[in-house]
């Protein structure tokens, strides 16, 4: 196939084996996988006008925090030419990322490689937004544009950001979430602020703050996490075989109370802080309090949960907090802006509004299959994939980049209808039950 970028307007056909909508990382590993299989037409559309990757959280110093293996297909494919490292050649820098040395690859360079293999796929469409899905024995595709039909949709709309109910009235620039980071921060400039969230995204927000220098310094940052601390991801040997596809196969196995427990309590595993930012985190504040200024400025609020936030009083907000420990107490903190780093949530599909009532869920999810397809009461050879929106059924790795290659690859088997190759089987023998892969069963 081509170099050249397709627009929506010249398209050849408007049938589809496989149409995909949303063309983030997810789906873009599925569209890079597809390129190498000219039996399965497809498209991928996104509503954005062009690639970005939570480019207003792209602050200095942010890094991927998985292996740079976990591109969108060196996993399940290595030769496949949207790697990473296809993505270094083209641009004749394989040399110099090897000599950088980086323990931890910077995020805008990952963010630059999916851009890359986005806009060089041309089967991937920007600036064409999904408005309805429809199904009469083929998937009607509505558009900003035009209508398409396909044998199958891949859902990859990814998620949309989470603040608290009681924060939604105020949101603008002293209340902002922080995937507008880059948006709003030079407002915060001489005035009192607090980072709500103790995940990654906290964390750079926070060190990004303390590490302003002048008139761009804050007067004073707070942040505040529900956490007990300020706790580091599980980046260890044994804690990654959980997001390997061995285990997220006997995941999916489980009964589903079963799995809520074990994604709870196994959460540092993939939302933690990196060890590099933490440790930036705390030289930095120990160069403000002991070397360069001898002043705090900053103030840390673990363990503790913002119940409501007040601007009656005109003179900036009070936010009111629990602890979770010490329950009969209750704190405010006066601040002129706050930075809600509390997560994000899978975003709607209201274009399914047609289809509703016609598939099975679990907990709020679709139910799924073990290829990723709806359970719904259509024909078996029409599936509606969906990707990043089961991690109750998958667990942690769904949300991250860590399985998309695999994830991809099972979408396209089935689409094949083949089975698929047989994934790497864990060092740890997860099962118990007879018949599993562990040769110490009789
Ligand atoms: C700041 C940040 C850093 C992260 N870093 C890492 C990391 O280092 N490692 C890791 O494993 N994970 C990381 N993650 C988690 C995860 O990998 C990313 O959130 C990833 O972007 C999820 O990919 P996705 O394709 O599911 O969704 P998204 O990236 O959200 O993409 C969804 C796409 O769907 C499009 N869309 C939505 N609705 C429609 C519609 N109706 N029609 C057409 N298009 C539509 C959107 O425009 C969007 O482009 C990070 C998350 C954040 C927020």
């Amino acid at each position: 196939m081509g170099q050249q970028r397709r627009t929506s307007t010249d398209t050849p056909s408007p049938h589809y084996r496989l149409l995909g909508i949303g063309a983030g990382p997810a789906n873009l590993s599925l569209a890079a996988l597809l390129h190498e299989e000219p039996t399965i037409p497809h498209l991928f559309l996104d509503k954005k006008q062009h690639f970005t990757w939570h480019d207003e959280q792209l602050l200095a110093g942010a890094t991927l925090q998985v292996s740079i293996f976990k591109d969108l297909v060196s996993l399940s494919n290595p030769t496949n030419r949207f790697s990473f490292l296809s993505y270094l050649h083209a641009h004749g820098r394989m040399y110099h990322f090897l000599n950088a040395q980086f323990s931890e690859v910077p995020r805008a360079e990952f963010r630059n490689y999916l851009q890359w293999a986005a806009d060089t796929n041309e089967d991937v469409v920007f600036g064409e937004e999904v408005k309805e899905v429809d199904f009469d024995g083929m998937f009607r595709v509505r558009t900003n544009r035009r209508t398409l039909s396909a044998e199958n949709i891949a859902i990859g709309v990814g998620t949309v950001p989470k603040v608290p109910d009681f924060v939604e009235p105020h949101l603008g620039p002293d209340h902002f979430h922080v995937s507008q980071y880059l948006r709003h921060c030079d407002q915060l400039a001489g005035r009192k602020v607090a980072v709500v969230g103790g995940g990654q995204s906290g964390a750079e927000a926070f060190l990004d703050l303390v590490n302003r220098r002048g008139p761009a310094a804050p007067e004073q940052v707070a942040w505040v996490s529900r956490r007990r601390n300020y706790f580091p991801i599980d980046d260890s040997t044994f804690t990654n075989e959980f997001f390997m596809p061995h285990y997220s196969d006997y995941f999916f196995r489980l009964p589903a109370p079963v799995r809520e427990q074990v994604s709870t309590s196994h959460l540092l595993a993939s939302d933690g802080i990196s060890e590099s930012t933490l440790k930036a985190i705390y030289q930095k504040l120990y160069h403000l309090q002991f070397i360069d200024e001898n002043r705090r400025g900053f103030g840390l609020f673990p363990n503790r949960t913002v119940l409501g936030v007040d601007g009656a009083n005109g003179r900036g907000w009070e936010l009111m907090i629990g602890h979770n420990d010490e329950p009969d107490q209750t704190q405010s903190l006066t601040v002129d802006a706050v930075v809600w780093a509390t997560g994000f949530r899978s975003a709607p599909k209201g274009f399914l509004a047609p289809l509703r009532g016609r598939w099975e869920t679990e907990n709020g999810e679709f139910k799924v299959d073990e290829d990723f397809a709806a359970v719904w009461d259509g024909p078996p050879d029409r599936s509606i994939f969906v990707q990043n929106a089961v991690r109750g059924q998958r667990g942690l790795p769904d949300v991250n980049l860590s399985l998309n290659a695999w994830r991809a690859q099972r979408i396209v088997d089935r689409l094949h209808g083949r089975a698929g190759m047989e994934s790497a089987v864990s060092f740890v023998d997860w099962s118990a039950k007879a018949g599993s892969d562990s040769p110490w069963s009789m």
